[in-house]
């Protein structure tokens, strides 16, 4: 990780790098494969969501926090769904988890979704375009949400359930982001899982 500097003449359209300093080599990253191919997986999907060029501290720090709990070994998917879902919040695109994003009501028990809505839908205003997801997401994006990655890393979810979360939110940015969200490093990842 590196802190860059940089600056722009008037008039200019490019920047120029006046220091550069390294924050962290993150060695213990570099000789992990599984916390190399997450880390990349997190870069990557941050390629595709962050745009423009203004600096921001609070994404600045995520990054930082991911990448230090990616250092300090397993488990890396909690965080990397949950950095995920920060990383979602900072952009200006949060998922709607309290409310319906029909009515607006109180969603009670509901776990009826849709992305291109925004989030959680209730039992009355489902539709064809709702799907049911596993209550535990919800669960999980709702603690992502009030909790540090810190502590969200020792959730649990059942097998294949992070993966889950990652297609939901990647259906979810992709339709509010109007992108297509290709991740090389997924392909790496199920290479990975698939050798154990
Ligand atoms: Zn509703």
């Amino acid at each position: 990780m590196v802190d860059l500097s940089l600056s722009r003449r008037e008039g200019r359209e490019l920047d120029t790098a006046t220091e550069a300093t390294v924050i962290n080599h993150y060695d213990s990253i570099r000789s992990d494969p599984d916390a190399f191919v997450h880390s990349c997986l997190f870069i990557e999907w941050l390629l595709h969501s962050i745009t423009g060029s203004e600096p921001s501290h609070p994404m600045f720090h995520l990054i930082r926090e991911v990448l230090d709990n990616f250092a300090a070994g397993a488990p890396f998917w909690p965080v990397l769904c949950s950095g995920i879902e920060k990383s979602l919040r900072l952009s200006g695109f949060a998922m709607e988890i309290d409310r319906c994003t029909r009515c607006g009501g109180d969603p009670r028990g509901s776990s009826l979704w849709d992305a291109s809505s925004g989030g959680i839908v209730c039992e009355n205003c489902g539709s064809g375009n709702s799907e049911r997801i596993p209550p535990g997401l919800i669960a999980f994006l709702r603690k992502s949400r009030s909790g540090r990655l810190d502590e969200v890393r020792n959730l649990k979810l059942w097998r294949g359930g992070y993966r889950q979360c990652l297609d939901l939110m990647r259906r979810f940015a992709e339709v509010h982001m109007e992108t297509r969200i290709k991740l090389k490093s997924l392909s790496v990842l199920e290479a990975l899982e698939n050798d154990r």
